[in-house]
C-alpha cells in the first residue's frame, strides 16, 4: 500500500515543484509524503527531463545513455520505493580506448599495462594519480587548483598531453582551462565508489524497459499518492503576492493552465531558467544564478543491425573525431530489449553557443557515420536502421575554480521560493544518484523548516 502523507506533522501547504526530471519527481514524492498538497509543473509533454525516453525506429529507450552503479544508493533507494530495484540486471562491462589509430580494450589491469599510447613510467604515474585521488577526502582544497596544473604535477606532462587533456576536452571542451581539480576528483571518486562496494569488477545496472519504465511507474505512483501532474506546463513567471494578512504567497503563470497561487515553489530547472522566470530576486541572487556556466550536449542515438564492438564505453582521444565517446548500450543491455538490434550513442559535449546545435540531423549523421567508418572498419552505414539527435544546451555546470563559493543559495530572499538545481551538486558529477541525493536533502530541510514553523 502507498505510504499516506504524514499530515499531522505539518499543516498542509500548497506547493509547486517546477521541473519533472529526477530532482523534481523526488521532491514531489517526499513533499507529498510530508503532508503537502503538491503540484508538479513540467514544460515537456512527458516526465524525465534529461533521463526521459523517446522512440528510435521500433524501439523506445532513454534519450541519453544511462547506467546505475552498484554504489548508487540513492538511485537504488528510489527504485526500491517504486518496486523496481529487485528487477535490475547487473552486468559486468568492458571499456575500449581509441587513440586515433586503433581501438583496444581497457577493461582490466593487464589491458592497461599493454596500452600502446603510454610508456611504462607514464602508466605508473597515471595509476598513482588515480589511487591518490581516490583517497583524498578534502575536495574543497582542490577547488582552488586548475585541473591542468594538478594533473600535470601528478601524472607528468606526457600523460597529461596524451591522455588527460583529450579526455578533459571531450567532456569540458576548452572550458577545462577554467576547471578545478575537484572535477577529476569527483569523477574518480564515483568510479572508485563502485569498486568499493566489494566487487572489484565494473558492474553496471539497468531496469528492463529503461527509464521509460521507471518514469511511467514514478508518474503512476505520484498520481496514486495525490500529486497533481501538469505536463506541457512551462512556467513563464513567478512573483510574490502582497498579502494583507502578512502570509506570503507566490503567483505562478504557466503555459496551458493560466495562473495559480502557491504557498511555496521549488524550482529544479537550470539556474538560468530560474533567473528568467523569478521576479523580484536581489541583484546578487540574479548575478549568481546567471553566472553559472553550463556545458551542453548533442547526442546521437543509432539503432544498428549489427554490434560495433563489445565495449559499453569507448574513450576517444582523437581530437579530429566529431563526437567525444562511443557508448554501445547493447554491449551492456540485453539486445532483446532492442528487438535484437544494437543501440549506440555518440555524444558530443560542447558549449551552449556551439553552431553545431543549428546543424540539421542529416549533416550530423553524415559526419558521425564517416567517423564511425574510421574507428570500425567493418561498420556499414547501410546497417543504420534509425538515427535521432538530442540537443540540450545546458546539461551540467562547469566546475570552475572556486565553484562552491560562487553558487546561489537554495533558499532565495523571496519567502517560500527555493531553487534546487544541478548547479547545487558541488562535490559530484552529474548523475541520477547525486541528483536524487540533492533532492532528498532539500526535501528533508524544507520539511524540517515546516516543522519548526508549526511548533513556533
Ligand atoms: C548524455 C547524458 C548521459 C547521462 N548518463 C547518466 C548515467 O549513465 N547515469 C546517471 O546516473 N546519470 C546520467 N546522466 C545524468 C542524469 O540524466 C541527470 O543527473 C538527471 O536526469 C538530472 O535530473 P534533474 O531533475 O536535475 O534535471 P532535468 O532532467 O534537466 O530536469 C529539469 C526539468 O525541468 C523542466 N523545465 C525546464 N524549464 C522549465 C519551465 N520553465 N517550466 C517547467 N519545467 C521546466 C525540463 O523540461 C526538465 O524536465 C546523464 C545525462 C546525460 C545528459
Amino acid at each position: 500500500m502507498a505510504p499516506q502523507p504524514d499530515t499531522e506533522a505539518v499543516s498542509a501547504r500548497k506547493v509547486a515543484v517546477v521541473g519533472g526530471g529526477l530532482a523534481g519527481l523526488t521532491l514531489a514524492l517526499r513533499l507529498r509524503r510530508g503532508g503537502h498538497d503538491v503540484t508538479l509543473l513540467e514544460a515537456a509533454p512527458q516526465l524525465g527531463g534529461l533521463a526521459s525516453a523517446w522512440r528510435l525506429g521500433p524501439v523506445v529507450w532513454d534519450r541519453h545513455y544511462h547506467v546505475t552503479l552498484l554504489s548508487d544508493s540513492f538511485t537504488r533507494g528510489i527504485l526500491r520505493d517504486l518496486d523496481l530495484e529487485s528487477e535490475m540486471n547487473w552486468v559486468e562491462t568492458k571499456t575500449g580506448f581509441y587513440d586515433g589509430r586503433r581501438l583496444v580494450s581497457l577493461s582490466n589491469a593487464l589491458d592497461y599495462l599493454r596500452l600502446p599510447a603510454l610508456r611504462l613510467l607514464e602508466k605508473l604515474r597515471l595509476a598513482a594519480t588515480i589511487l591518490y585521488a581516490s583517497r583524498i577526502q578534502n575536495w574543497q582544497s582542490l577547488e582552488t587548483i586548475p585541473v591542468e596544473t594538478w594533473l600535470t604535477r601528478l601524472s607528468g606532462a606526457g600523460t597529461f598531453r596524451k591522455l588527460w587533456q583529450p579526455l578533459l576536452r571531450a567532456k569540458l571542451g576548452d572550458g577545462y582551462h577554467e576547471t578545478s581539480a575537484a572535477f577529476i576528483w569527483a569523477t574518480i571518486q564515483r568510479l572508485y565508489a563502485a569498486r568499493r562496494t566489494g566487487l572489484k569488477k565494473e558492474m553496471f545496472g539497468y531496469v528492463p524497459g529503461g527509464y521509460a519504465r521507471i518514469l511511467e511507474r514514478f508518474g503512476e505512483r505520484l498520481r496514486a499518492e495525490g500529486v497533481h501532474l501538469a505536463l506541457g506546463a512551462r512556467v513563464k513567471s513567478i512573483r510574490a503576492l502582497a498579502d494583507a494578512t502578512g502570509e506570503s504567497r507566490l503567483e505562478v503563470s504557466h503555459e496551458g493552465g493560466g495562473v495559480e497561487v502557491f504557498d511555496r515553489v521549488v524550482l529544479t530547472t537550470t539556474p538560468r531558467v530560474a533567473a528568467a522566470v523569478c521576479e523580484g530576486l536581489t541583484p546578487d541572487e540574479r548575478t549568481r544564478l546567471e553566472g553559472v556556466a553550463y556545458q551542453g550536449i548533442l547526442c546521437a542515438s543509432l539503432l544498428l543491425k549489427r554490434p560495433l564492438a563489445d565495449y559499453y564505453l569507448s574513450y576517444l582521444t582523437d581530437p579530429e573525431l566529431p563526437f567525444t565517446a562511443v557508448v554501445e548500450m547493447s554491449a551492456f543491455v540485453d539486445r532483446a530489449q532492442f528487438g535484437g538490434h544494437s543501440l549506440v550513442y555518440l555524444p558530443k559535449y560542447t558549449t551552449p553557443d556551439d553552431p553545431l546545435f543549428g546543424e540539421s540531423d542529416e549533416t550530423v549523421r553524415a559526419q558521425f557515420e564517416a567517423a564511425l567508418c574510421r574507428i570500425y572498419p567493418h561498420f556499414d552505414p547501410a546497417d543504420v536502421l534509425a538515427f535521432r539527435v538530442s540537443r540540450v544546451r545546458e546539461v551540467f555546470p562547469l566546475p570552475v575554480i572556486g565553484y562552491s563559493q560562487r553558487l546561489p543559495a537554495m533558499t532565495t530572499s523571496i519567502p517560500g521560493l527555493h531553487v534546487v538545481s544541478s548547479a547545487h551538486i558541488v562535490n559530484g558529477t552529474l548523475n541520477v544518484n547525486d541528483t536524487v541525493a540533492l533532492a532528498e536533502r532539500a526535501a528533508r530541510s524544507l520539511l524540517a523548516s515546516d516543522l519548526r514553523e508549526a511548533q513556533s
